[in-house]
This record gives C-alpha cells, structure tokens and sequence, in this order.
C-alpha cells in the first residue's frame, strides 16, 4: 500500500525495479505503468508468492474500461489494447495503423542487425472523440502542455492518448477509406499519431529502457525518422526514412541564419535546447536531421550507440559530458569532423 503523488491510497501489485539507497521503490505494475515511491508514501508491503505477470489483452481491456467508463469500447489487435470513445472503427483504423508501424520498426532494426524484444506488456492507446474530450483528459493525465497537443505518449504510464482526428461537423468517418481520405488532407496531424506510437514501440521493444538517461535528440530523433505516415497501404509500410520535409526544411534555414559551431555539442550534450521554448524547434530539426544523417550513413556506428543506450541502468541521469565521450565512443573522437561531414551530407540533400 502507498500513497500516490495526489495522495490517493493505492493497493499495487507489481514488482519492484530497483530500488535505492535511501529506501524508495521504482515499481512497474501489471498494465507496465512506472510508479516511482519515496519512503514517506509507502505504508506496506508485502511479497507475493507467484510470479509477476503482466495483464494479457483482455484483461487489459477490462482494466481500461474499470478505469475510464464503460461508454469506453475497447479494440484488440496482436499487440495493441485500444480503448475508445470515437467508435470502433477509427479505433481499428488506429490499431491498424500502429500494428503496420509496429511490423515496419521491427523489420527496419533487425535488417540493421538489432533483433528487438517483443513487449512485455499490451501495448495501450486511449483514443478519444474530439479535440475537447482529448484536452479535458490530457490536462488531468500529463498537464496542461499535452492539452494542446494531437496526441502524447506517457513514459510513465506507457500509453498513447490521442483523438478522432476525422471528426466533423459530418459526424464520424465509419470506413477505412474515408478515414484514409480525411486524414489525407493533413499529414501533419497523422504524423503527430504516428510519431508517439514510434516513441512507445521504441521504449516496449528495448531499443530505449525508460526512465533511463536516453538523450532526447535519441529519441525524438527516431520518432521523426519513422513519422513520415504511410496512408495508401493497407498491408505493409514502405515510408521509412523517408527525408521528413518539415524537419528538413527547418534544419535547412536554421544552418543557412541560426546554426553555431557548437551546435552538434549542445545537442548531444543535454536537452536544454528542447526545453527552451525558442529554440526547440531547430534542437528538433537538428535531432532528426543528425539522426538521419547517422541512420543512413553511419549505419553500423549507429547501430552499436542505439545498443549501448539500451543498456543504460533505470534513475541515472548523466552529466553532459558522459553524454558526449558515450557518443564519441560509439561514432568517433573528433567532433568537429564529424559535425563537418554532417552538415555536407544534409546540404547535398537539398
Ligand atoms: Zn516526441
């Protein structure tokens, strides 16, 4: 028993991650949700006897509705619980779409020699009704930046939120084509679902640990590497590492004004550039830019960085330069020739 940060009393069955000198747990429950206790918020605790398991499907599926209501319907696919108030077939449309990106990141690290773990827990998507649903849920579960957002993945709670993004004043689209056709009509917002879903399909198949130190030009890079949405198939995905023109076209105008010789530093360095609200938008640009760059020319350097990330202990968070000497580990000591042989590689892609 312990008490949550809201100071609700919860009953948890989970099992413990690590744990730290000073007493406090990191938990993981049986839906994958992370629960960081402190000392004080602990009331007991007890040693089960049977192993941990986490929640199949359906049970899965239960638990969601006993959560957010029983007007919730709830999708299955292989790997995804999709629990919905937009009606079930923009869930499917959804789940689809998620199983096709899902199959597309495995297949993509495997050709590169990394074979990736099949998730431990149902992969979890909460997709509501409109852009006012979404907000009222969003500002209660993440706060009040996500609100404003198309959809979020919550490492803590290791689940995507995002609404019916073809609702109308017409009223929901009921087949796959016509959801197809609406979301056609602005790539922009699919790319936003498909970019949180490459975030939780990287944290629930070992390519990143959560909660552990993962740079976040690592991880927002690799989600706009695969946010290109692939719409016309129904089968399979061919848009991987595609150049993201929004990314490209940003990153091209920031190194033509903005772009300082230490620019490759700070971005590996730490994720100050990400938080400032001014200059967020060229640390993204950059993120994918040098992901690209990495993914497409220093395939095998990459590659072995990606892996030594994923092995990077839980709650440890490092100074920026054991950021910098773990990337010139992986990819080389000179950084000045790196960064030179960059910014030529994505010049030439203009
Ligand atoms: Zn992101």
């Amino acid at each position: 028993m312990f008490r949550d940060g809201k100071g609700t009393s919860r009953d948890l069955l989970g099992t413990v991650l690590t744990q730290a000198a000073d007493g406090g747990l990191l938990l993981i429950g049986q839906d994958g949700r992370l629960w960081t206790i402190e000392p004080p918020q602990l009331d007991s605790r007890a040693d089960q006897q049977s192993e941990f398991e986490p929640l199949r499907l359906d049970q899965q599926g239960l638990a969601l509705k006993a959560e957010l209501g029983e007007r919730f319907e709830i999708v299955t696919t292989k790997h995804y619980v999709v629990a919905t108030s937009a009606g079930k077939p923009y869930a499917a449309w959804c789940a689809s779409l998620f199983e096709r990106l899902y199959s597309a990141f495995q297949n993509y690290w495997k050709q590169r020699g990394m074979d990736l773990d099949e998730p431990e827990f149902p992969l979890i998507a909460i997709v509501l009704k409109n852009e006012r649903e979404f907000a009222t849920f969003a500002t209660r579960d993440a706060g009040a930046d996500a609100a404003t957002a198309k959809g979020y993945y919550s490492v803590e709670h290791n689940r995507i939120v995002l609404y019916d993004l073809t609702a109308t004043g017409n009223g929901p689209a009921t087949t796959a084509t016509e959801i197809s056709r609406r979301l056609g009509a602005n790539p922009f917002n699919i790319a936003t679902v498909v970019h949180e879903a490459t975030h939780q399909i990287a944290f629930n198949s070992g390519l990143h640990t959560r909660l552990a130190d993962n740079p976040l030009w690592v991880t927002e890079g690799m989600a706009m590497f695969f946010e290109t949405p692939d719409l016309t198939s129904r089968t399979g995905w061919r848009t991987v590492g595609q150049i993201n023109d929004l990314r490209q076209k940003q990153f091209q105008e920031y190194l033509a004004k903005r772009r300082k010789p230490d620019s490759l530093s700070t971005l590996i360095a730490s994720d100050a550039r990400f938080t400032d609200a001014e200059l967020a938008g060229d640390a993204y640009a950059e993120a994918w830019a040098l992901t690209y760059y990495l993914a497409k020319s220093k395939k095998e350097a990459y590659a072995g960085y990606l892996r030594e990330l994923s092995q990077k202990p839980r709650l440890v968070w490092d100074k920026p330069s054991d950021r910098v000497s773990q990337f010139q580990q992986a990819l080389g000591n000179d950084l000045r020739t790196i960064d030179a042989d960059f910014v030529r590689y994505m010049r030439k892609l203009k």
